[in-house]
């Protein structure tokens, strides 16, 4: 039975569960989710120190043409455990460490060095170019947030406060099936009719936005008996896509081939356009997606219920493409009986859609980076505003 993309997306993700987490140093958690809450176990700064290079003084001490006795010097590192009364200067370089009584720094360009004095050339306020221990980050506040996207900023937050390494959601190991009698190899010779095989290579593409991994990748012909072959290789990894020959043809045999394995079939066929063959079905603990051959179909039911899936076992919590305006270059109907996904360009807050809307048009989608979702029957008008799903 035919179900609307609301109703898919919900029943894939209520079968979909987070994997058991694992622990991985920071830097090879880059792109995965945080599967706990991390908080500060140290203020940032954790102690006072100067912003600039310059001198550490005594604010109330200081005027213009005002000299002061140089009494030290301290470098970013160990504290020298120095002391500035009014009247001092200690040289001070940046992320050194306040000396005691000290409560300003005056920047070494508003200075004039003279052996062993300073003259000040400026007002110096209490409190000038010094960091103060807690102003960025208070002990006990949340740095990261379960389900969180460690990102680069992410992991150097992490090593600020002294953690190498972080507990993340699973690792989600994938296999790709592509199916069709048709399809060659990119470097093989093509014969009339054949095409080049370029599902398996945009869904690696895909998998790997998403942070997971293929561990298999194999293509096989439209023989029930080779696939279910393939297939029972593949559902020894967690998730298998197939691609193609999920339709109505004759040669449309992963249906019935994941069924001879004695895969439950939960969804098959989705009021979305592209990708109406999409189906979703589980064998044991592999869930099991088969994609529609055109590239289109592909690349659009992966964003919309292969990728969520995926995010929600990595224990991401956010799991929509990014929303955003964008004004409408052009007027746009959905005439079809099921939800329509134009692809197109947005770029400086303009959306314009690409290509042929049809479900082979690589090349438009290859220029794409957006996708405007039209509900059944809707109308927008050229120079509105719509919300976009940005992939790129
Ligand atoms: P199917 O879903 O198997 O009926 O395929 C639908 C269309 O997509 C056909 O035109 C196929 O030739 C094409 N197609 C299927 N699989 C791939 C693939 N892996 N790479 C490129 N085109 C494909
Ligand atoms: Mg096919």
């Amino acid at each position: 039975m035919i179900i609307s993309e609301e109703e898919a997306r919900a029943k894939i993700l209520e079968t979909i569960r987070p994997l058991p987490p694992r622990r991985l140093s920071i830097s090879g958690a880059l792109g995965c989710f945080a599967a706990e809450d991390y908080f500060a176990q140290l203020p940032l700064p954790n102690f006072d120190n100067s912003a600039m290079d310059g001198y550490a003084v005594v604010a109330s001490s200081c005027a213009p043409g005002k000299r002061l006795r140089v009494v030290g010097e301290q470098a970013a590192g160990l504290d020298q455990q120095l002391r500035a009364s009014a009247g001092d200067a200690v040289r001070i370089f940046t992320g050194a460490p306040m000396p005691a009584g000290a409560d300003a720094i005056v920047m070494q360009e508003d200075v004039t060095r003279e052996g062993g004095e300073i003259v000040v050339n400026v007002d110096v306020d209490p409190g000038e170019f010094v960091r103060r221990r807690g102003c960025d980050l208070g002990e006990g506040q949340k740095i990261l947030a379960r389900g969180e996207r460690i990102r680069a900023a992410t992991t150097a937050l992490l090593a600020s406060q002294g953690f190498s390494d972080v507990m993340v959601g699973g690792e989600v190991s994938a296999a790709i099936i592509s199916t069709g009698d048709e399809l060659v190899k990119p470097e093989a010779k093509l014969q009339p009719g054949q095409i080049y095989e370029s599902n398996s290579v945009l869904l690696q593409g895909l998998l790997h936005n998403c942070g997971a991994a293929e561990r298999l990748m194999e293509h096989c012909r439209d023989d029930e008996e080779l696939l279910t072959k393939a297939l029972k290789r593949a559902i020894k990894h967690r998730v298998v896509i197939v691609s193609g020959g999920v339709s109505v043809g004759e040669r449309d045999i992963v249906k019935s081939a994941l069924q001879s394995l004695g895969a439950k079939i939960d969804i098959w066929r989705v009021a979305i356009k592209p990708g109406k063959p999409f189906l979703f079905g589980h064998i044991d603990e592999c869930d099991l997606f088969g994609l529609p051959g055109n590239p289109v179909s592909a690349f659009v039911t992966f964003l919309q219920f292969v990728r969520p899936a995926i995010l929600k076992m990595m224990s991401a919590v956010k799991l929509d493409l990014l929303k955003v305006s964008a004004k409408l270059l052009v007027d746009l109907t959905n005439d079809s009986d099921r939800v329509h996904y134009i692809r197109g360009k947005f770029e400086d807050g303009i959306f314009t859609p690409v290509g042929r809307q049809e479900s082979h048009a690589l090349f438009g989608l290859s220029q794409s980076n957006a996708l405007l979702r039209l509900a059944v029957g809707e109308s927008r008008k050229r120079g509105v505003i719509v919300n976009v799903q940005v992939w790129d």
